[in-house]
């Protein structure tokens, strides 16, 4: 996989399955496909339960505070899961960097992946280009989708327009239910 530019497609990736979990192990691979990796992963018989925890594990980056304490969770990810970059050429793609050592496993390769990914997101396009669907921040609303923002103005706020105009109809309501104050 590609990680330049931005590390974008990696964090589209993890992000795609915190948001929607797949149900079995070739789900996951699929979703890999969608998002730009070519290589094959060696198959574990608990990849799918691995990889869950490898996607657990970075969804905890996501509800970092976007400053130090996000950068010291990624700093710990990277110290265990990457590895020397290592110039590669699989597949077709082209020479590229791996930020891992050869032979790991789906849910290794993965939490390399994300974790390099993520990091080269956050500090080409900012460290607050992470986060939860600002929708889900109201009282009982069911959205905890995971938003990777990569708009050239870097305020995407909601996963969805569906979430957003769910928003803005709430906060419409509770300026009429409270007039302004003038
Ligand atoms: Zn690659
Ligand atoms: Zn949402």
């Amino acid at each position: 996989m590609q990680l330049n530019p931005y590390g974008e497609y990696a964090v589209l990736l993890a992000a795609s399955l915190a948001n929607e979990w797949p149900a079995d192990r070739a789900g996951i691979e699929a979703r890999t496909r969608e998002f730009g990796m070519t290589m094959t992963f060696p198959e574990g018989p608990d990849d799918h339960a691995r990889v869950s925890e490898v996607v657990q594990e970075w969804a905890a980056v996501v509800d970092a505070p976007p400053g130090a304490e996000r950068a010291e969770l990624l700093n710990e990810i990277m110290a265990s899961a990457a590895a020397f970059p290592r110039l590669t050429d699989h597949d077709g793609e082209g020479w590229h960097l791996h930020y891992r050592d050869v032979g790991m496993s789906f849910a290794a390769v993965l939490r390399s992946v994300f974790a390099v990914g993520t990091a080269l997101h956050l500090t080409t396009r900012g460290m607050h280009r992470l986060r939860r669907c600002a929708a889900g921040e109201a009282p009982g609303d069911p959205c905890a989708n995971v938003v990777v923002d990569v708009t050239r103005n870097g305020r995407q706020r909601y996963c969805s327009v569906r979430c957003a105009n769910r928003d803005a109809v709430r906060r419409h309501r509770a300026r009429q239910a409270s007039p302004g104050r003038t």
